[in-house]
Protein backbone atom coordinates (compact mmCIF):
# COMPACT_ATOMS: atom_id res chain seq x y z
CA UNK A 1 0.00 0.00 0.00
CA UNK A 2 0.82 3.93 -0.98
CA UNK A 3 1.50 3.81 3.35
CA UNK A 4 4.97 2.01 2.85
CA UNK A 5 7.85 3.80 1.99
CA UNK A 6 9.13 3.97 -1.35
CA UNK A 7 12.78 2.40 -1.56
CA UNK A 8 14.28 -0.82 -3.26
CA UNK A 9 14.50 -1.46 -6.83
CA UNK A 10 12.02 0.68 -7.82
CA UNK A 11 12.22 3.22 -5.22
CA UNK A 12 14.26 6.19 -4.83
CA UNK A 13 17.77 5.25 -5.19
CA UNK A 14 17.17 5.42 -9.02
CA UNK A 15 17.15 8.53 -10.98
CA UNK A 16 14.03 10.67 -11.83
CA UNK A 17 13.21 8.97 -15.19
CA UNK A 18 13.29 5.04 -13.80
CA UNK A 19 11.31 5.96 -10.92
CA UNK A 20 8.78 7.28 -13.18
CA UNK A 21 8.93 4.09 -15.39
CA UNK A 22 9.05 1.71 -12.52
CA UNK A 23 8.15 2.68 -8.88
CA UNK A 24 4.67 1.56 -7.55
CA UNK A 25 4.92 -0.81 -10.78
CA UNK A 26 6.04 -3.90 -10.62
CA UNK A 27 5.12 -6.51 -13.39
CA UNK A 28 2.22 -8.02 -12.35
CA UNK A 29 2.81 -11.07 -9.96
CA UNK A 30 0.09 -13.31 -11.65
CA UNK A 31 0.78 -12.84 -15.32
CA UNK A 32 3.75 -11.03 -15.81
CA UNK A 33 2.07 -7.53 -17.46
CA UNK A 34 4.39 -5.00 -17.37
CA UNK A 35 1.92 -2.47 -17.23
CA UNK A 36 -0.25 -2.57 -14.01
CA UNK A 37 -3.53 -3.56 -14.75
CA UNK A 38 -6.22 -1.31 -14.56
CA UNK A 39 -8.75 -3.02 -11.42
CA UNK A 40 -11.74 -2.52 -12.26
CA UNK A 41 -13.77 -3.55 -9.28
CA UNK A 42 -15.02 -1.76 -6.53
CA UNK A 43 -14.48 -4.57 -4.10
CA UNK A 44 -12.26 -6.98 -2.82
CA UNK A 45 -12.82 -10.78 -1.92
CA UNK A 46 -11.64 -11.65 1.77
CA UNK A 47 -10.51 -14.87 2.60
CA UNK A 48 -12.25 -14.68 6.08
CA UNK A 49 -14.08 -11.84 7.65
CA UNK A 50 -11.44 -8.94 7.71
CA UNK A 51 -9.01 -11.52 6.14
CA UNK A 52 -8.09 -9.38 3.23
CA UNK A 53 -5.54 -10.65 0.91
CA UNK A 54 -3.25 -7.11 0.29
CA UNK A 55 -5.29 -4.65 2.36
CA UNK A 56 -7.71 -3.96 -0.30
CA UNK A 57 -11.46 -3.94 0.82
CA UNK A 58 -13.48 -1.41 -0.83
CA UNK A 59 -12.04 0.62 -3.83
CA UNK A 60 -13.05 3.96 -2.23
CA UNK A 61 -10.64 3.10 0.50
CA UNK A 62 -8.00 1.39 -1.88
CA UNK A 63 -7.47 0.18 -4.99
CA UNK A 64 -4.02 -1.70 -6.76
CA UNK A 65 -4.04 0.65 -9.92
CA UNK A 66 -4.49 4.09 -7.71
CA UNK A 67 -1.53 2.38 -5.19
CA UNK A 68 0.93 2.15 -8.42
CA UNK A 69 -0.13 5.88 -9.00
CA UNK A 70 0.31 6.94 -5.43
CA UNK A 71 3.81 5.10 -5.00
CA UNK A 72 4.87 6.41 -8.48
CA UNK A 73 4.22 10.25 -7.42
CA UNK A 74 5.81 9.52 -4.26
CA UNK A 75 8.54 8.59 -5.96
CA UNK A 76 8.71 11.31 -7.77
CA UNK A 77 7.80 14.04 -5.37
CA UNK A 78 10.61 12.17 -2.80
CA UNK A 79 8.66 11.64 -0.80
CA UNK A 80 7.05 8.54 1.58
CA UNK A 81 3.43 8.84 1.56
CA UNK A 82 1.45 9.85 -1.93
CA UNK A 83 -2.36 10.41 -2.16
CA UNK A 84 -4.53 10.27 -5.52
CA UNK A 85 -7.57 12.35 -5.47
CA UNK A 86 -10.63 13.00 -8.64
CA UNK A 87 -9.08 16.28 -9.44
CA UNK A 88 -6.27 19.06 -8.20
CA UNK A 89 -8.86 20.58 -6.86
CA UNK A 90 -10.31 17.67 -4.63
CA UNK A 91 -7.02 17.51 -3.46
CA UNK A 92 -7.05 20.87 -2.52
CA UNK A 93 -9.70 20.98 -0.65
CA UNK A 94 -8.53 17.59 1.13
CA UNK A 95 -5.45 19.60 1.95
CA UNK A 96 -7.33 22.41 3.24
CA UNK A 97 -9.84 20.53 5.40
CA UNK A 98 -7.36 18.52 7.52
CA UNK A 99 -4.85 20.98 8.25
CA UNK A 100 -7.44 24.27 8.70
CA UNK A 101 -9.75 24.60 11.51
CA UNK A 102 -12.50 27.21 11.76
CA UNK A 103 -10.58 30.67 13.11
CA UNK A 104 -7.19 29.54 11.32
CA UNK A 105 -6.02 31.65 8.96
CA UNK A 106 -4.04 30.98 6.03
CA UNK A 107 -1.57 32.62 3.23
CA UNK A 108 -1.84 32.20 -0.06
CA UNK A 109 -0.49 33.74 -3.46
CA UNK A 110 -1.81 37.13 -4.36
CA UNK A 111 -1.82 35.46 -8.40
CA UNK A 112 -3.18 31.95 -6.58
CA UNK A 113 -4.74 29.52 -9.37
CA UNK A 114 -8.26 31.06 -9.81
CA UNK A 115 -10.14 27.91 -8.04
CA UNK A 116 -7.77 27.79 -5.40
CA UNK A 117 -8.77 30.98 -4.50
CA UNK A 118 -12.35 30.42 -4.94
CA UNK A 119 -12.38 27.77 -2.96
CA UNK A 120 -10.99 29.45 -0.21
CA UNK A 121 -12.75 33.05 -0.70
CA UNK A 122 -16.47 31.33 -1.23
CA UNK A 123 -16.01 27.89 0.62
CA UNK A 124 -13.56 28.08 3.61
CA UNK A 125 -14.64 31.85 4.47
CA UNK A 126 -17.62 30.31 5.59
CA UNK A 127 -16.41 27.97 7.93
CA UNK A 128 -14.20 30.61 9.83
CA UNK A 129 -11.50 29.70 7.96
CA UNK A 130 -9.41 33.46 6.73
CA UNK A 131 -6.64 34.23 4.54
CA UNK A 132 -4.36 37.15 3.05
CA UNK A 133 -2.79 36.81 -0.49
CA UNK A 134 0.80 38.19 -0.71
CA UNK A 135 3.23 38.04 -3.56
CA UNK A 136 5.04 34.96 -3.26
CA UNK A 137 8.36 36.78 -4.44
CA UNK A 138 8.42 38.89 -1.58
CA UNK A 139 9.62 36.38 1.64
CA UNK A 140 9.15 39.92 4.08
CA UNK A 141 5.84 40.11 2.69
CA UNK A 142 5.33 36.28 3.50
CA UNK A 143 6.58 36.31 7.11
CA UNK A 144 4.25 39.94 8.05
CA UNK A 145 0.91 37.80 7.19
CA UNK A 146 2.02 35.27 9.50
CA UNK A 147 -0.21 35.64 12.85
CA UNK A 148 -0.96 33.77 15.79
CA UNK A 149 -4.03 32.19 13.87
CA UNK A 150 -1.86 30.72 10.91
CA UNK A 151 -1.43 27.13 10.29
CA UNK A 152 -0.76 27.16 6.37
CA UNK A 153 1.58 29.04 4.07
CA UNK A 154 0.21 28.06 0.85
CA UNK A 155 2.18 28.43 -2.16
CA UNK A 156 2.63 28.19 -5.88
CA UNK A 157 5.82 28.51 -7.84
CA UNK A 158 6.36 29.48 -10.70
CA UNK A 159 3.10 31.32 -10.02
CA UNK A 160 -0.01 30.31 -12.34
CA UNK A 161 -0.65 33.07 -14.45
CA UNK A 162 1.70 35.51 -13.24
CA UNK A 163 4.86 32.97 -13.73
CA UNK A 164 6.22 35.09 -10.32
CA UNK A 165 8.68 32.85 -8.36
CA UNK A 166 8.45 32.25 -4.55
CA UNK A 167 11.87 31.18 -2.98
CA UNK A 168 10.89 27.29 -1.42
CA UNK A 169 14.16 27.07 1.04
CA UNK A 170 13.40 30.28 2.51
CA UNK A 171 9.60 30.27 3.29
CA UNK A 172 10.30 26.62 4.49
CA UNK A 173 12.74 28.38 7.05
CA UNK A 174 9.81 31.19 7.91
CA UNK A 175 7.30 28.42 8.30
CA UNK A 176 9.27 26.15 10.37
CA UNK A 177 10.20 29.27 12.82
CA UNK A 178 6.71 29.98 13.11
CA UNK A 179 5.70 26.43 13.70
CA UNK A 180 3.13 26.73 10.53
CA UNK A 181 3.12 24.58 7.66
CA UNK A 182 4.17 24.80 4.04
CA UNK A 183 2.15 23.43 1.19
CA UNK A 184 3.25 23.57 -2.58
CA UNK A 185 1.12 23.88 -5.47
CA UNK A 186 3.93 22.33 -7.93
CA UNK A 187 1.66 22.01 -10.65
CA UNK A 188 3.43 24.49 -13.02
CA UNK A 189 6.58 22.61 -12.65
CA UNK A 190 5.91 19.27 -12.32
CA UNK A 191 8.22 16.96 -9.93
CA UNK A 192 10.55 16.71 -12.96
CA UNK A 193 11.69 20.56 -12.49
CA UNK A 194 11.20 21.11 -8.78
CA UNK A 195 11.00 19.12 -5.75
CA UNK A 196 10.02 20.88 -2.73
CA UNK A 197 10.11 18.37 0.20
CA UNK A 198 13.79 18.41 -0.94
CA UNK A 199 13.67 21.90 -0.19
CA UNK A 200 12.23 21.82 3.40
CA UNK A 201 8.19 22.08 2.06
CA UNK A 202 5.86 20.18 4.27
CA UNK A 203 3.37 19.06 1.52
CA UNK A 204 3.40 18.95 -2.29
CA UNK A 205 -0.12 19.58 -4.52
CA UNK A 206 -0.52 18.27 -7.85
CA UNK A 207 -2.95 18.83 -10.48
CA UNK A 208 -2.21 16.04 -11.94
CA UNK A 209 -4.60 16.88 -14.55
CA UNK A 210 -1.62 18.66 -16.00
CA UNK A 211 1.95 17.97 -16.87
CA UNK A 212 1.84 14.59 -14.87
CA UNK A 213 -0.75 13.44 -16.89
CA UNK A 214 0.51 15.17 -19.69
CA UNK A 215 -2.11 14.36 -22.67
CA UNK A 216 -4.91 16.49 -21.69
CA UNK A 217 -6.77 13.16 -20.94
CA UNK A 218 -7.82 12.85 -17.41
CA UNK A 219 -8.48 14.82 -14.60
CA UNK A 220 -6.81 14.20 -11.09
CA UNK A 221 -5.06 15.16 -8.21
CA UNK A 222 -2.38 14.32 -5.72
CA UNK A 223 -0.45 15.01 -2.13
CA UNK A 224 2.64 14.21 -1.30
CA UNK A 225 4.38 14.22 1.87
CA UNK A 226 7.18 12.80 4.16
CA UNK A 227 5.19 13.24 7.23
CA UNK A 228 3.14 10.48 8.60
CA UNK A 229 0.34 12.30 10.60
CA UNK A 230 0.03 14.45 7.52
CA UNK A 231 -0.43 12.04 5.19
CA UNK A 232 -3.06 10.04 8.31
CA UNK A 233 -5.42 13.15 7.39
CA UNK A 234 -5.37 13.14 3.71
CA UNK A 235 -5.55 9.68 3.67
CA UNK A 236 -8.45 10.04 6.41
CA UNK A 237 -10.42 12.38 4.11
CA UNK A 238 -9.40 10.49 0.57
CA UNK A 239 -11.52 7.52 2.25
CA UNK A 240 -13.85 9.82 4.41
CA UNK A 241 -15.06 12.33 1.99
CA UNK A 242 -14.12 10.48 -1.27
CA UNK A 243 -13.10 12.21 -3.78
CA UNK A 244 -10.51 9.49 -5.88
CA UNK A 245 -9.99 8.69 -8.99
CA UNK A 246 -11.24 5.72 -10.79
CA UNK A 247 -8.88 3.00 -11.43
CA UNK A 248 -9.21 4.33 -15.54
CA UNK A 249 -8.02 7.45 -14.20
CA UNK A 250 -5.44 6.27 -11.92
CA UNK A 251 -3.70 4.36 -15.55
CA UNK A 252 -4.11 7.63 -17.94
CA UNK A 253 -2.23 9.50 -15.07
CA UNK A 254 0.18 6.77 -14.42
CA UNK A 255 0.78 5.97 -18.23
CA UNK A 256 1.51 9.87 -18.66
CA UNK A 257 4.03 10.34 -15.70
CA UNK A 258 6.08 7.49 -17.32
CA UNK A 259 7.32 9.98 -20.27
CA UNK A 260 7.40 13.36 -18.29
CA UNK A 261 11.23 13.22 -17.72
CA UNK A 262 11.24 13.60 -21.86
CA UNK A 263 8.15 15.57 -22.13
CA UNK A 264 9.62 18.18 -19.56
CA UNK A 265 12.40 18.47 -21.52
CA UNK A 266 10.81 18.98 -25.03
CA UNK A 267 8.50 21.68 -23.32
CA UNK A 268 11.03 23.56 -21.86
CA UNK A 269 13.15 23.63 -25.12
CA UNK A 270 10.31 24.72 -27.19
CA UNK A 271 9.16 27.75 -24.44
CA UNK A 272 12.69 29.17 -25.10
CA UNK A 273 12.58 29.14 -28.35
CA UNK A 274 9.06 30.91 -28.30
CA UNK A 275 10.79 32.97 -25.26
CA UNK A 276 13.13 34.35 -28.21
CA UNK A 277 10.25 35.46 -30.58
CA UNK A 278 8.23 37.29 -28.05
CA UNK A 279 10.75 39.16 -26.32
CA UNK A 280 12.12 40.59 -29.33
CA UNK A 281 8.41 41.23 -31.10
CA UNK A 282 7.02 44.99 -30.69
CA UNK A 283 4.00 43.88 -30.26
CA UNK A 284 4.51 42.09 -26.89
CA UNK A 285 5.38 44.76 -24.31
CA UNK A 286 6.61 41.99 -21.55
CA UNK A 287 7.28 38.44 -21.42
CA UNK A 288 7.11 36.49 -18.23
CA UNK A 289 9.10 33.60 -18.35
CA UNK A 290 11.41 32.64 -14.91
CA UNK A 291 14.13 31.42 -17.46
CA UNK A 292 14.94 35.16 -18.53
CA UNK A 293 18.12 36.63 -17.09
CA UNK A 294 15.36 39.83 -16.23
CA UNK A 295 12.72 37.83 -14.74
CA UNK A 296 12.81 39.24 -10.70
CA UNK A 297 12.82 35.24 -9.77
CA UNK A 298 15.22 34.49 -12.29
CA UNK A 299 18.16 33.51 -10.03
CA UNK A 300 15.89 31.82 -7.30
CA UNK A 301 13.81 29.93 -10.25
CA UNK A 302 17.64 28.68 -11.54
CA UNK A 303 18.45 27.79 -7.91
CA UNK A 304 15.42 25.60 -7.14
CA UNK A 305 14.42 24.06 -11.17
CA UNK A 306 15.96 21.83 -13.74
CA UNK A 307 14.76 24.19 -16.12
CA UNK A 308 11.71 26.73 -16.73
CA UNK A 309 9.26 24.48 -18.07
CA UNK A 310 6.45 25.06 -20.74
CA UNK A 311 4.24 28.02 -19.35
CA UNK A 312 5.03 31.30 -21.13
CA UNK A 313 2.91 34.55 -19.89
CA UNK A 314 2.65 37.65 -22.18
CA UNK A 315 1.68 41.44 -21.94
CA UNK A 316 0.19 42.90 -25.39
CA UNK A 317 1.23 46.15 -26.20
CA UNK A 318 -2.12 46.52 -27.97
CA UNK A 319 -4.05 46.07 -24.39
CA UNK A 320 -6.93 43.73 -23.94
CA UNK A 321 -8.73 44.05 -28.02
CA UNK A 322 -4.79 42.67 -29.03
CA UNK A 323 -4.68 39.81 -26.11
CA UNK A 324 -7.93 38.59 -27.95
CA UNK A 325 -6.80 39.05 -31.09
CA UNK A 326 -3.82 36.87 -30.62
CA UNK A 327 -6.13 33.83 -28.83
CA UNK A 328 -8.55 34.00 -31.86
CA UNK A 329 -5.39 33.64 -34.44
CA UNK A 330 -2.95 31.08 -33.57
CA UNK A 331 -3.69 27.94 -35.53
CA UNK A 332 -1.50 25.41 -33.57
CA UNK A 333 -1.96 26.68 -30.67
CA UNK A 334 -5.26 25.33 -29.25
CA UNK A 335 -7.27 28.00 -27.54
CA UNK A 336 -8.78 26.19 -24.33
CA UNK A 337 -8.35 26.11 -20.84
CA UNK A 338 -5.79 23.90 -18.90
CA UNK A 339 -2.52 23.63 -19.34
CA UNK A 340 0.54 20.85 -19.60
CA UNK A 341 -0.37 18.87 -22.12
CA UNK A 342 1.74 17.44 -25.44
CA UNK A 343 -0.75 19.95 -27.54
CA UNK A 344 0.07 23.58 -26.86
CA UNK A 345 -3.06 25.58 -25.77
CA UNK A 346 -3.36 29.85 -25.51
CA UNK A 347 -5.79 31.36 -23.49
CA UNK A 348 -6.97 35.18 -21.93
CA UNK A 349 -6.73 34.28 -18.17
CA UNK A 350 -8.42 37.43 -17.29
CA UNK A 351 -12.06 36.45 -19.42
CA UNK A 352 -11.41 32.41 -18.85
CA UNK A 353 -9.02 30.14 -16.11
CA UNK A 354 -8.94 33.59 -13.40
CA UNK A 355 -12.48 35.12 -14.00
CA UNK A 356 -13.36 34.40 -10.52
CA UNK A 357 -10.62 36.46 -9.69
CA UNK A 358 -12.26 39.52 -11.29
CA UNK A 359 -13.02 42.64 -9.09
CA UNK A 360 -10.59 40.50 -6.00
CA UNK A 361 -7.00 41.97 -4.98
CA UNK A 362 -6.15 38.78 -7.62
CA UNK A 363 -7.35 40.07 -10.67
CA UNK A 364 -5.30 40.03 -13.49
CA UNK A 365 -4.15 41.85 -16.36
CA UNK A 366 -6.50 42.49 -18.97
CA UNK A 367 -3.63 42.46 -21.52
CA UNK A 368 -2.45 39.09 -20.70
CA UNK A 369 -2.57 36.02 -22.85
CA UNK A 370 -0.71 32.39 -21.20
CA UNK A 371 0.97 29.93 -23.45
CA UNK A 372 1.08 26.39 -22.12
CA UNK A 373 3.72 25.42 -25.24
CA UNK A 374 3.52 21.55 -26.04
CA UNK A 375 5.89 19.48 -27.54
CA UNK A 376 5.23 19.82 -31.55
CA UNK A 377 7.83 20.90 -33.73
CA UNK A 378 9.65 23.60 -32.59
CA UNK A 379 9.65 26.00 -35.81
CA UNK A 380 6.15 25.08 -36.43
CA UNK A 381 4.96 27.02 -32.49
CA UNK A 382 7.20 29.77 -33.38
CA UNK A 383 5.66 30.33 -37.20
CA UNK A 384 2.41 30.30 -35.21
CA UNK A 385 2.56 32.68 -32.97
CA UNK A 386 4.56 35.09 -35.57
CA UNK A 387 1.91 34.82 -38.21
CA UNK A 388 -0.87 35.56 -35.23
CA UNK A 389 1.38 38.61 -33.63
CA UNK A 390 1.21 40.00 -37.27
C1 LIG B 1 -5.41 23.23 -12.74
C2 LIG B 1 -4.77 23.67 -11.48
C3 LIG B 1 -5.31 23.32 -10.24
C4 LIG B 1 -6.63 22.57 -10.11
O1 LIG B 1 -6.56 21.28 -10.61
P1 LIG B 1 -7.81 20.50 -11.30
O2 LIG B 1 -7.20 19.20 -11.67
O3 LIG B 1 -8.26 21.32 -12.46
O4 LIG B 1 -8.87 20.38 -10.28
C5 LIG B 1 -4.62 23.70 -9.11
N1 LIG B 1 -3.48 24.41 -9.17
C6 LIG B 1 -2.93 24.77 -10.36
C7 LIG B 1 -1.67 25.56 -10.38
C8 LIG B 1 -3.55 24.42 -11.54
O5 LIG B 1 -3.02 24.80 -12.71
Amino acid sequence: MSTEPTTGAHGTGHGFATRAIHAGQEPDPRTGAVNVPIFASSTFAQDGVGAMREGYEYARTGNPTRTALEECLAALEGGRFGRAFASGMAATDAALRSMLRPGDHLVIPDDAYGGTFRLIDKVFTQWGVTYTPVSVNDVDAVRAAIGPQTKVVWIETPTNPLLNIGDIAALAEITRETGTRLVVDNTFASPYLQQPLALGADVVLHSTTKYLGGHSDVVGGALVTDDEELDAGFAFLQNGAGAVPGPFDAYLTLRGAKTLAVRMEQHSTNAEAVVDLLTSHPGVSSVLYPGLPEHPGHEVAAGQMRRFGGMISVRLAGGREAALQLCNRTEIFTLAESLGGIESLIEHPGAMTHASTAGSALEVPEDLVRLSVGIETTADLVADLEQALS
